[in-house]
């Protein structure tokens, strides 16, 4: 027999690998996904051809009576499915190559949709892009009200947007604004909103009562009632093209469509074709074929395996599991560090010489709590998780002891020397600083070995990058729990050498001094920061040094020798205008926004040159660091400067984006 979804054989007796099938004495069949030597479920080639093979095991047994219906569920213990293996996405180079790919898996979730028994799809955990996209093409969907369960596209992060037919079926399921919403945002829907919103029909309160319930959703020939999708009226026009416009605008105030085409191009095929489920299905392949084969799909996917990259600098086999955090310092640092190590899961104990900063910093971390836990038995939870400790009482119990106060050599090094006998064996001994140097903080230690960088970037919530700095003298063993205890509060970890301004400062202060320069110079501030954000930068480089303080920039400028070349900032932080911290620095600041002049009167063509020529600095820097060995190679070079400073990612790094540049140019070149 031909699959299908590979053009591959099928053997008379498949042996499952991915997937394991059974039929119950009740003639349920269960496609348990559990993929072979992988943590996750996606849904890549082979687990598809086997999907296959059930498929048509189903098929015949619903037409001879012996199957009267299907369930697919996971066999993980946490997730469903996470999507397509975004591994195989290279293999498609060609537009056209795509769409063969893509072909015979819309037509198997064709084949699901129209088995004439129930299919039911029993949903704990991560159930995502493709793994969602197949849950839509079964009859009936239950998942559990867990904490864990999430449903979502986040495919706009990979430059791309569902292309096994999500784009009809969600919205055939849970109506135009959800379905595009859901779609566009990317973002990861809790069961419960999915459930109101038409993604999920039925929600049951344990992993336990999945597969009772899936049971009689079998028995009882449950199908879904979807939302109006395609003949309710917001599909119609000229609803349709108005809310089309409404999403445009709303996208425009994200993205801007150069950089990152996928979502416009979900919105055109909405606008285009969304007035009918089968239209909307067949012209879906026409608008993700070129998405797909894109320099931003590419990179994106780049930008995501260097993210596992970051996270593989833990080992695995580690066998050491932080629970119980002391954080000393409860100023500006060290209480979102505490706080975030609490949202995380860890117990917190802070400590700080002054017990006021310390009751300060504990309630501070309430708004992040509010964010993180929902139910209050959670946000309660972590506020007892977090103990004010001026007396120091956690540090004997701590796994990981981080210190945050004063940035002052003789002092630091008094701290650790004091501590150094009062932790427990075995606990990481950390700094958070930007500047000193570790070996010398750990110089009067008995143990220098021990002493290793942890540092956080500000604001702590917000930057997915810690640096896990790489004494002379720190045993590696440290670092490695470094790292692993980074990857334990869900921050990428980056090991770098301790080198002034480690890696992201030391990118990032050449690149603002030299914005900072071109002021001093006579250019105007609102047009170098439209630059670097015509560029692909989150935030333009001088509102950059406003939000971050201009005293502090002065600080790093002068740590890595570019102390007083910008007489303009300096001017500025003597006359006491620090930045945003101050109302005002370069800019005036109101209401925590910078005023900014009109800015349209710059043209495109010269705000990209400019753009260009401000990165410059940065990217010479991201090169020196890797000559350096600051961190292993030019892949986590890229991944600290994107992950820690904004960087472009479309552009997959600055490396990456140098290296292109200079492989195209040589293409040109050898053209002409
Ligand atoms: P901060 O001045 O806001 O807070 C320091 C706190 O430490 C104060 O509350 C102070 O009372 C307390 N403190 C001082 N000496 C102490 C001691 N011996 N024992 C206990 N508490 C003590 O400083 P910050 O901005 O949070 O910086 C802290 C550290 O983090 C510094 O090493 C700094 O280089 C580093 N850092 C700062 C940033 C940033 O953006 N602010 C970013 C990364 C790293």
């Amino acid at each position: 027999m031909h699959d299908a979804t590979t053009g591959a054989a099928k053997p008379d007796n498949p042996v499952y690998r991915d997937w394991r099938f059974d039929v119950d004495f009740e003639r349920i069949a269960w496609a348990t996904f559990d993929r072979e030597g992988e943590s996750a479920n996606a849904l890549g080639r082979r687990p598809r051809e086997e999907l296959m093979w059930i498929l048509e095991r189903v098929e015949a047994g619903a037409r001879d009576g012996s199957i009267r219906g299907l369930v697919i569920i996971s066999g993980k213990e946490k997730g469903f499915i996470v999507g397509a293996d975004i591994r195989e996405f290279a293999e498609l180079k060609t537009e056209a190559q795509v769409i063969e790919a893509l072909q015979p898996v819309n037509q198997m979730l064709d084949r699901i949709e129209n088995l004439s028994v129930p299919v039911i799809a029993a949903i704990h955990g991560v159930c995502v892009g493709g793994g969602l996209e197949l849950a839509l093409a079964c009859h009936y969907r239950i998942a559990t009200r867990d904490d864990a369960t999430r449903v979502g596209f986040p495919e706009v992060k990979l430059g791309i947007f569902p292309g096994f037919n999500g784009t009809a079926r969600s919205i055939r399921q849970a109506g135009p604004l959800a379905a595009m919403q859901a779609m566009l945002r990317g973002s990861m829907i809790r069961a419960s909103v999915a459930r109101a919103q038409g993604f999920i029909d039925q929600l049951v309160e344990s992993k336990g009562a999945l597969r009772w319930a899936a049971r009689k959703a079998v028995l009882q020939k449950r199908k879904s009632k979807p939302k109006r999708g395609f003949t309710g009226l917001l599909a119609k026009w000229p609803a349709r093209g108005f809310l089309a416009g409404k999403m445009r605008e709303e996208t425009k105030k994200k993205v801007r469509e150069d950089h990152y085409p996928a979502p416009f191009e979900l919105i055109e095929l909405f606008e285009k074709h969304g007035g009918s489920y089968a239209e909307m299905k067949r012209e879906e392949t026409a608008f993700f074929a070129p998405l797909m084969v894109s320099d931003t799909s590419r990179n994106l996917r780049r930008v995501f395996f260097l993210s596992e990259a970051l996270k593989a600098q833990a080992p695995r086999d580690l066998n050491w599991k932080p629970k119980r955090v002391h954080v000393i310092g409860a100023g500006t640092m060290g209480a979102d560090i505490a706080g975030w190590c609490v949202a995380s899961g860890m117990e917190v104990t802070l400590q700080d010489l002054s017990p006021q900063q310390i009751e300060k910093g504990v309630a501070a971390q309430a708004k992040l709590f509010k964010k993180k836990f929902r139910a209050k038995p959670r946000r309660d939870a972590a506020h007892t998780r977090l103990i004010a400790d001026p007396d120091g009482r956690g540090i004997a119990r701590a796994d990981v002891v981080i210190e945050a106060i004063v940035e002052k050599l003789e002092v630091k090094q008094a701290l650790f020397k004091s501590l150094e006998d009062e932790l427990k064996p075995g606990a990481v001994m950390a700094t958070n600083t930007s500047s000193l140097k570790i070996e010398d903080i750990a110089e009067p230690l008995k143990d220098p070995g021990r002493l290793i960088g942890i540092h956080f970037f500000n604001p702590v919530a917000q930057m997915p990058l810690v640096e896990v700095v790489r004494g002379q003298q720190s045993r590696q063993q440290e670092v490695d729990k470094g790292a692993g205890f980074v990857t334990a509060i869900d921050k990428f970890p980056l090991v770098v050498k301790s080198v002034p301004g480690f890696l992201v400062n030391r990118v990032l202060a050449p690149y603002m001094m030299g914005a900072m320069r071109r002021i001093d110079e006579g250019e105007e501030k609102e047009k170098i920061d439209e630059a670097a954000r015509t560029f692909g930068m989150p935030m333009g480089p001088i509102e950059l040094a406003d939000t971050v303080g201009l005293d502090v920039c002065a600080h790093v400028g002068q740590i890595l020798g570019l102390g007083n070349e910008v007489a303009g900032a300096a001017k500025l932080v003597t006359s006491g205008k620090l930045g945003k911290k101050t109302g005002e620095g370069y800019y005036t600041w109101k209401d925590g926004k910078p005023e900014k002049s009109e800015q349209a009167r710059f043209g495109n063509g010269e705000l990209e040159k400019l753009g260009r020529e401000l990165v410059e600095p940065l990217i010479k820097e991201a090169q020196r660091a890797l000559d350096e060995g600051v961190v292993e190679n030019a892949d986590l070079v890229d991944a600290g400067v994107i992950f820690g400073t904004g960087f472009a990612p479309f552009r997959g790094g600055p490396l990456h984006f140098k290296a292109n540049e200079r492989a195209n140019a040589a293409a040109l070149a050898a053209a002409e």
